[in-house]
């Protein structure tokens, strides 16, 4: 290709200068850049070059030249194969470092903000345990004079960054020659599934979980769900942990009403695992690669499982969201808390409420608090919670965020604040606009995608508000992902 010094199948020695979104290596040569699977930055490789584009190319690691001093051994077996973690052959403290400049990069340049250098911001410098030193600064998101620079603190990591999920989504399929169940993780890049029967981000419990139900799974003679033909029973198990009170819930999705020996599937199941307090079926026949359908049945005992974060109590049925890692959980509902800056007196919207986590966690601190989610089930679990904790100044509505909103503005809802935490594409524009018109004081926005947080941030600032901080919140060790709360308040008066 013209202008570009390297064809496929070259193989050039680069060094490693930086990562992308993906996790992977980018290096240079002769100012064209490569991204390099399995490379890190502070790595010098040998890359052989696999394909070529006009901005960037794509190179295999052939050989590590010399390794970065942040480069580990990863410690799980099927990394490579697996493609669930990203990050594992990086040090816990470089992931978290990589994980704040990514942020404030994405703001920068997608957002157009002005970010405050790193080095400047408050607190130290990103690693494990810095949830306290990053917690203990008190935040006043409020108009400044100027336009002081957004401040992106350093990532709250864990202590103990393995065996934090506490939920399994296992597809599902036929052994080698089409007999047989097995079930893992689909091959990086493919719909290959691989047999697992250990993953380290997991907890123990489910890893047990999902061993058992495989192994009754099996004697009862289920088969698997096909894609290709359409046929078979068992598609995905799901299974859920809920740390503070021990629970289990078993989810078996299934290509179709019926449920073969159900009986004996939950005898076998309660007689197996410990813990368990709720067994659901949920029909999926769909040919699309959701996991869920939209039918759900409990086959044994409750409809849900109970949780606690942060000392509330939350009642979690099967297709409910709820944040896997429970320990990062409640430093980041703390952390949206904060930037409420509630005094006890506000109306406050929490839009993409989910099961009501952080509705009711706002409930404590506000006059009346209003939760709107798409999810049906999660609603009901929402209010249930709110009667379980004696939380009696939240109130919830079913649809989507976008729709409701104006509704409540139509009825002359006035919210001080206005909290969101929307799934990765972010904010639709319809609600960003809304939320101009409301014009709350202060607008918390949890974000599970950088890109879309800086995109929605940028039309929040157009409308006359000010991105003040950002605090990114480590919720999924050893992947690429990463969490932010934001806090925002408006300038013009
Ligand atoms: N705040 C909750 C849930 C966050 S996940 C918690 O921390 O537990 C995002 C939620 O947004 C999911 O529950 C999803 O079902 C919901 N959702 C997705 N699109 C939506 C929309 N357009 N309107 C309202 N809720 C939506």
């Amino acid at each position: 290709m013209a202008g570009v010094p390297v064809a496929v199948g070259d193989s050039v020695v680069i060094d490693v200068v930086g990562m992308t979104h993906e996790g992977q290596g980018v290096g240079r040569v002769e100012g064209y850049t490569l991204f390099v699977s399995g490379a890190v930055p502070g790595d010098r490789v040998q890359a052989e070059v696999q394909s070529i584009g006009k901005s960037f190319g794509r190179a295999r690691l052939a050989a590590l030249v010399a390794a970065s001093p942040d480069r580990i051994a990863a410690p799980c077996e099927i990394y490579e194969a697996c493609g669930g973690c990203q990050l594992q052959h990086w040090g816990y403290a470089a992931q978290l470092r990589w994980k704040r400049e990514h942020v404030a990069g994405v703001l920068a340049r997608i957002g157009k903000l002005p970010v405050a250098p790193l080095e400047e911001a408050a607190g130290e410098a990103g690693g494990p345990g810095t949830a306290d030193a990053a917690q203990a600064g008190v935040r006043e998101i409020a108009p400044d004079a100027g336009r002081a620079p957004v401040v992106v603190l350093p990532v709250i990591g864990m202590d103990e960054p393995w065996r934090y999920r506490n939920k399994a989504q296992v597809p599902m399929a036929a052994g080698i020659g089409g007999h047989g169940l097995i079930g893992g993780f689909f091959e990086q890049g493919s719909h290959q599934v691989v047999d697992m029967e250990a993953c380290l981000i997991q907890q123990e419990q489910n890893e047990e979980t999902v061993r058992a139900v495989k192994r009754i799974a099996r004697s009862l003679g289920y088969s698997a769900y096909d894609r290709a033909t359409g046929r078979g029973l068992l598609r995905h198990v799901v299974v859920r942990h809920a740390e503070a009170t021990g629970q289990r819930m078993v989810v078996l999705i299934t290509n179709g009403r019926d449920m073969p020996h159900a009986d004996e599937l939950c005898g076998l199941i309660r007689q197996d695992i410990p813990g368990v307090a709720s067994i659901c079926q949920n029909i999926n026949t769909s040919a699309t690669s959701q996991v869920f359908g939209e039918e759900t049945r409990v086959l044994w005992g409750d409809e849900v499982i109970y949780d606690e974060i942060g000392g509330i109590t939350f009642a979690i049925s099967a297709r409910s969201f709820f944040q896997v890692n429970p320990t990062q959980t409640e430093r980041l509902y703390r952390t949206a808390v904060d930037y409420a800056g509630l005094t006890g007196e506000e109306t406050v919207i929490d839009a993409y409420c989910g099961i009501g986590t952080i509705t009711l966690f706002l409930a404590r601190h506000a006059r009346r608090v209003y939760g709107v989610e798409i999810i049906p089930e999660a609603i009901e679990d929402a209010r249930r919670n709110a009667l379980l904790n004696h939380i009696n100044n939240a109130e919830f509505a079913v649809g989507p965020a976008e729709v409701v909103m104006p509704q409540w503005q139509a009825e002359g809802v006035a919210p001080d604040v206005i909290v969101v935490d929307p799934p990765r594409k972010g904010c639709d524009p319809a609600l960003l606009a809304t939320m101009l018109e409301l014009r709350p004081a202060r607008i918390v926005y949890v974000s599970c995608d950088p890109a879309t947080l800086a995109r929605d941030l940028r039309v929040l600032e157009d409308g006359g508000y000010r991105t003040v901080e950002v605090q990114p919140v480590d919720m999924f060790p050893h992947t690429v992902h990463v969490e932010c709360v934001v806090g925002i308040c408006r300038v013009d008066t």
